[in-house]
């Protein structure tokens, strides 16, 4: 089989709202209602169904583009629970167009504009995102968050039924129940959405008080959540089950936090690896000596050998970033830079003189190479 995003004819850096326009149409198109009996079609359709199913979900799109298609695949199948691909490829149909907001114009072209509408079932509610900013030292250690969110939750006086307790839903009167009626517009008929039930094709004649009939009320929520060691910026986290509420029952979406790390004023991160830019005296490179460092998890003690260049790079190993799968850390990487005084006294300068007319030619081989190079260059 191909690439997901071959499947649905997206580009691998397709937003959400691409990548579902793209489901929607090959969905319609490819609908077993819409091609009896053609075996090919309802492959095709279980196809895209599946495709839509790993690139929608924010996580599973990373694994999956982290990992690569057979790899993935691979990983789905074993693993004991038997993975593979156990989404209905009808029940993922009905969630993408049930949550138009009432049954507009993509029931109307699935069904050729002819048979009604039905209110929704239940529906899975929305992923919710949010930016978590944490330091670099966070980043690198883990840590445990907790933070605020506003956001609604399921009623509990009504349980979501947005009816007060002990009273039920009827059936709107405007709609007769099937969300639409039909308005005309010059000779035309066209099929809206109900506006007195907003295609729910239910309304509600005693409203719950707390929520107003909303079957919703927003709420401050704290959320904890456990930041593992060795995450970095753009890395998602998920929490199961506080996202939006589902609708009529629906299963709740999850929160995607997504990681925001801080810079640092002397680590810089590449990966798993850290690296710091130090400074050393022009005298330290050239004798040699013992500087301290500093890592992430500390002070340390480096040897600067002799002759140590400028742009020279050290590596302390295993003083980098847990890996965050698996485990092993990465290194710390340290540039030197030689610096040199900017200002001298003549009593310097002088034993400086004396120093460089002691040097043998062989002091410098790589200014050596490069006078021979000029040289050679104007053919001296
Ligand atoms: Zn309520
Ligand atoms: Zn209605």
């Amino acid at each position: 089989m191909k690439d997901f995003y071959e499947e649905l004819g997206v580009g691998r850096s397709a937003t959400q709202d691409e990548i579902k326009k793209a489901y929607r149409k090959l969905a319609i198109k490819y609908h077993p209602d819409k091609n009896k009996d053609n075996p090919e079609a309802e492959q095709k359709f279980k196809d895209v169904s599946e495709a839509y199913a790993v690139l929608s979900d924010e996580s599973k799109r990373q694994q999956y583009d982290q990992f690569g298609h057979d790899n993935y695949m691979n990983s789905q199948r074993g693993g004991g629970g038997g993975g593979g691909f156990h989404g209905d490829p009808f029940d993922i149909f009905s969630n993408v167009f049930s949550g138009e907001g009432g049954f507009g114009s993509i029931f109307e072209e699935f069904f050729g504009g002819g048979g009604g509408g039905q209110p929704g079932g239940p529906s899975r509610g929305a992923d919710l995102r949010y930016n978590l900013e944490i330091s670099f030292e966070e980043a690198v250690f883990g840590a445990d968050k907790k933070f605020k969110i506003r956001k609604a939750v399921v009623c509990d006086v009504c349980k979501g039924e947005g009816a007060e307790p002990g009273s039920k839903r009827e059936t709107c009167s405007t709609c007769r129940g099937s969300g639409n009626v039909m308005m005309s517009q010059g000779i035309f008929n066209i099929r809206q959405q109900c506006p007195e039930c907003h295609g729910t094709g239910e309304k509600i004649s005693n409203p719950c008080r707390k929520c107003h009939g909303q079957g919703a009320v927003n709420e401050l929520r704290t959320i904890e959540i456990h930041i593992p060691a060795g995450v970095d910026t753009g890395n998602r986290l998920r929490v199961n089950g506080e996202g939006e509420p589902g609708v009529k029952g629906g299963t709740p979406g999850d929160l995607i936090v997504v990681i925001h790390v801080e810079e640092h004023d002397i680590f810089v991160r590449q990966g798993n690896d850290l690296l710091i830019e130090m400074p050393i005296p022009f005298t330290t490179a050239a004798m040699g000596g013992k500087v301290e460092v500093p890592t992430i998890g500390g002070r340390a003690s480096v040897k600067i050998p002799e002759g140590t260049q400028h742009g020279a790079m050290l590596k302390l190993s295993g003083k980098g970033v847990p890996a965050i799968r698996g485990n092993g850390r990465g290194d710390q990487l340290v540039r030197i830079l030689v610096e040199v005084p900017k200002k001298l006294n003549s009593d310097q300068k002088e034993k400086l003189q004396a120093f460089s007319e002691s040097l043998d030619k062989n002091s410098y081989p790589k200014l050596e190479k490069f006078l021979k190079n000029v040289k050679k260059f104007f053919k001296d």
